[in-house]
């Protein structure tokens, strides 16, 4: 892992979280900064720096992610309100924080477009 990453290190407990899911393969915590009610990150134990940043192998890990985030869905109750998945990508997509996130934004009506 490049030991400058903020979520490889928060996958580790290095830094603290608030966990809300974690499995083989994923972890999942709440966002610091919150832009809706319900901001969880889920995020791949294995450094990725984004979503295209993949190769074949990484095929299960997504499906992995996408799995994951249905369950937290369902634990925070947005299964029936609805809710947002957002990857942001690079500079223009709003990217931070290089180590692939998914975001779940829920808890009240989301605008479209995005800003
Ligand atoms: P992005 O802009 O898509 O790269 O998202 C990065 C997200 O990480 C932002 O929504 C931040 O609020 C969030 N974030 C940054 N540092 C932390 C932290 N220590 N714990 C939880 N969330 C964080
Ligand atoms: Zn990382």
């Amino acid at each position: 892992m490049p030991n400058d990453c903020l979520f490889c290190k928060i996958i580790s407990g290095e830094i603290p979280s608030k966990e809300v899911y974690s499995d083989d393969h994923v972890y999942a915590f709440y966002d610091i900064n919150p832009a809706a009610p319900a901001h969880v990150l889920v995020v791949p134990r294995k450094h990725l720096s984004a979503v295209n940043d993949q190769s074949e192998e990484h095929e299960a890990l997504f499906g992995a992610l996408i799995v994951a985030a249905n369950k937290i869905v369902g634990r925070l109750g947005l299964e029936k309100s609805g809710f947002r998945y957002v990857v942001n990508t690079g500079g223009d997509g709003g990217q931070t924080v290089f180590h692939l996130h998914l975001h779940i934004l829920g808890g009240r009506p989301l605008g479209w477009p995005p800003g």
